[in-house]
């Protein structure tokens, strides 16, 4: 016998998560499903932070869904007594005319120029400046610095699993370690087939990540899953400096991914301090992935972006972790209904940019299934954006 609800969530991580969330706040029955536990390391939601910053260079569209995230966060601190959100700053640096990333060439300009449209608090400093502040970094004469107070950083397991937590406190159903094999439109609905059984809904969501172009194969052409390392270096004897660093995303070279990004260290002395940068090119998928990284990467990387700029950071890496991007054409999200079946709706928000909007888009895509409205702020994640050139304007 089939189990029955009004709208099944596939994948419980940061955005299905969020959109179990707002589905039961809603009032709506609603079962999650996940093949594993979340928070877990096999997916995009893990590695201790995420970076989060009001003025987001990848676009206008974005400004709206941080803001009312940042608000959310704060609600499910407030619920929970979790530390979730923890705003130590952020800064943007390059030089002009610097690679960019998410498809925005010069990203320190882009996003000194949505944090001037939308009145965002923020300082633009020189090189002087930022070696006076911020000695961290060794910046050549040419950098130009923006500077957020109110950005900062998310504690990504801690958010994960708050958001299941109150979930569940809403009334959602959450079913852990359990893979759905297979959905299918079925009479008005949907019929979703699981490892351990059937169960037949009104509405299914598809927040399965990485997963997402094999549950949903006719968008597998637009989704490309990258593999991608965050590398935790050891410091030299300054902790107490490195502890109260901003988060920076540094552009330190005309080339694209030429871009070093990182955190303060926040694991304690020893911890290490978490630096990344981003690579493309090399499609993967999550069964088939290399998860080991081997000693020549480490020192590739490093050599790369971390010597000769952050001095206080040795080249003795204590740990590196294997996280998984799922990257459309423009950079920009997808979500919006399967197409053919309108009782599926797609979600997938990542392109390396997701986490740090994955509760107001869980609200978004709520109020779209509660309301049977669209709220504005998905116009932009739209397919149809994709329709004739395979790819299109930013969001
Ligand atoms: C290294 C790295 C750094 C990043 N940095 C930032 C950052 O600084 N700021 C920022 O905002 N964003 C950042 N991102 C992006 C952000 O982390 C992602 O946008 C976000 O985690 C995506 O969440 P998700 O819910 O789509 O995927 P996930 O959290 O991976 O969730 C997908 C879930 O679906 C489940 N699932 C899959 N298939 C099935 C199935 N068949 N049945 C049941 N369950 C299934 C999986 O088990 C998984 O739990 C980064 C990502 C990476 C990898």
């Amino acid at each position: 016998v089939a189990d029955t609800c009004d709208v099944v969530v596939v994948g419980l991580g940061a955005v299905g998560g969020a959109t179990a969330h707002r589905l039961a706040v809603a009032g709506i029955d609603v079962i999650g499903v996940d093949r594993f536990a979340p928070p877990h390391e096999a997916g995009s939601s893990h590695g201790g932070t995420r970076i989060t910053r009001l003025a987001v260079g990848e676009g206008d569209a974005y400004v709206e869904l941080v803001a009312r995230s940042h608000e959310l966060w704060r609600e499910a601190e407030a619920a929970t007594g979790a530390s979730l959100l923890v705003p130590c700053g952020g800064l943007v640096l390059g030089a002009p005319g610097d690679g960019g990333q998410h498809g925005v060439g010069d990203f320190t300009a882009a996003t000194i120029g949505v944090a001037t449209r939308h009145g965002i608090d923020h300082e633009v400093l020189g090189a002087e400046e930022v070696r006076t502040r911020f000695p961290t970094f060794a910046v050549t004469d040419d950098v130009v610095a923006y500077f957020e107070p109110s950005a900062g950083y998310l504690r990504v397991e801690d958010c994960v699993a708050t958001q299941l937590r109150l979930a569940e406190r809403a009334g959602a159903s959450l079913r852990r370690d359990e893979e759905v094999l297979a959905w299918s439109p079925r009479g008005a609905g949907v019929r979703v087939e699981t490892a351990r059984g059937t169960i037949d809904a009104g509405r299914v969501v598809l927040a399965a990540g990485a997963w997402t172009p094999t549950l949903v194969p006719e968008l597998a052409p637009l989704l490309t899953v990258e593999r991608e390392v965050q590398y935790w270096f050891e410091a030299t004897a300054a902790h107490e400096a490195l502890a109260r660093l901003p988060i920076f995303i540094w552009f330190h070279d005309p080339a694209p991914g030429s871009l070093v990004y990182g955190f303060p260290a926040v694991d304690g002395v020893g911890g290490g301090v978490k630096v990344a940068t981003e690579t493309y090119g090399s499609p993967t998928d999550p069964t088939t992935v290399e998860r080991r990284v081997s000693p020549d990467e480490v020192a590739t990387f490093h050599r790369s972006h971390v010597a000769g700029r952050l001095p206080l950071l040795s080249s003795r890496c204590r740990r590196a972790v294997v996280c998984l991007y799922t990257v459309t054409p423009d950079f920009g999200f997808v979500v919006d209904v399967v197409p053919e079946c309108d009782r599926a709706i797609v979600v997938s928000a990542c392109s390396g940019h997701g986490f740090k909007h994955a509760p107001a888009i869980g609200e978004a895509v709520a109020h779209e299934i509660a309301a049977g409205v669209r709220p504005r702020s998905l116009a932009p994640f739209s397919l149809d954006r994709f329709a004739t050139t395979g790819a299109s304007d930013r969001p």
